[in-house]
């Protein structure tokens, strides 16, 4: 049996990695606004066309801004969102008096935009941009073109989200990689640290209660020695298996290594620890193990007390393990 990792997947939002390269992407922007998009927003302002001229040079004042603050190692200032306003207005303006000459800037303000907005946002943003470009080349009877930009303009859109797709399952992929562990699909003893520092924080803060359950499979060497490493993997992941089966949805599973796991309960005091402990340590014994193997597991269960370490915290559940083999294995010690 193998467990999806995708079942162990955590709550919290994936990195936005777009947000990284847009950082990097900034200072770069900021030259060539200056270099290309002043002197094409003086020319507009010259040439009289006002409202034009006043949008260009807004979104090169923030980018501008922007890169200066990146050049300094600053935090940039003002969000990229702010780039967007005058960069529609303005391509709505050049739309309508240029054509299609106002209509070729319509491609990079489509990057642009799920560049630094939202996916849904962009959508959105994206959708309308592409509404009125073609509505400005119908106005101005240039059906052919309208159709054209129409269909070069979806096809831009569609490629742009089929890459971003792929870099979000890539990125997601990578992720589950760094606090996965490949034979089982529980999280691992890297994740485990930082899941178990979170909800000692939340213990400190909100009080709220959470305990950790130390399970080690018994005489475990002995299932390898007698039936083989490949039942011996196999058992491992029919217990993640049974495991994540019974647990709720704030409940975490990680495996510390080897045959030992550990299971954090979310808003559970010791009593109830013991409880889901001793659940667990039944149902693993009734339940059917590959090539018929008898299983039992040790667990020792220790609540966090607030205030004391991390070290503190897993020694405590560590010494109540110990305590559960030495009684004779096959039992709930806390
Ligand atoms: P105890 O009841 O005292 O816990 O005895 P035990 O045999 O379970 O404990 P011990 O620490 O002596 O042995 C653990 C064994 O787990 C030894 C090691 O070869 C095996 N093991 C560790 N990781 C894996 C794995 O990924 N797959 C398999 N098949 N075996 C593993
Ligand atoms: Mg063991
Ligand atoms: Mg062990």
């Amino acid at each position: 049996p193998s467990t999806s990792p995708a079942k162990w997947s955590d709550d919290t939002e994936l990195n936005d990695a777009i947000a990284i390269q847009r950082n990097r992407a900034m200072y770069p922007l900021g030259v060539v606004a200056v270099l290309f998009f002043l002197p094409v927003g003086i020319n507009n302002l010259l040439q009289g066309r006002t409202l034009l001229g006043v949008c260009v040079m807004l979104a090169v004042l923030i980018l501008t801004v922007n890169s200066i603050a990146h050049f300094r190692g600053r935090e940039p200032p003002l969000s990229y969102v702010w780039v967007i306003p005058p960069s529609a207005a303005g391509i709505i303006v050049a739309l309508f008096t240029m054509g299609i000459h106002g209509a070729i800037w319509s491609y990079p303000i489509t990057l642009f935009t799920y560049f630094v907005l939202r996916r849904r946002m962009a959508l959105a943003a994206s959708a309308l941009l592409w509404v009125v470009s073609v509505t400005a080349l119908l106005v101005q009877g240039d059906i052919v073109l309208a159709a054209r930009l129409a269909m070069s303009l979806l096809l831009t859109n569609v490629g742009v989200i089929v890459v971003l797709n792929i870099i979000g399952e890539l990125q997601q992929q990578t992720r589950m990689q760094a606090i996965t562990d490949p034979l089982t699909g529980a999280f691992n003893r890297r994740h485990m640290d930082l899941c178990m520092h979170d909800a000692m924080e939340r213990c400190r803060r909100s009080a709220a209660p959470i305990t950790a359950l130390m399970i080690d499979i018994d005489h475990f060497k002995d299932i390898n020695d007698v039936h083989g490493h490949a039942t011996g993997d196999a058992v491992l992941c029919g217990l993640v298996n049974l495991i994540g089966a019974r647990a709720r949805r704030l409940d975490r599973l990680f495996r510390m290594g080897g045959e030992e796991f550990l299971v954090l309960l979310a808003d559970t005091r010791l009593a109830d620890g013991l409880i889901v402990g001793e659940a667990l340590r039944r149902e693993i014994v009734a339940a059917d193990w590959p090539e018929n193997v008898p299983l039992t597991v040790s667990i020792g269960v220790s609540e966090y007390v607030s205030g004391e370490s991390y070290d503190a915290w897993l020694n405590r559940a560590d010494l109540s393990l110990y305590r559960a083999k030495q009684g004779g294995r096959n039992m709930v010690v806390g």
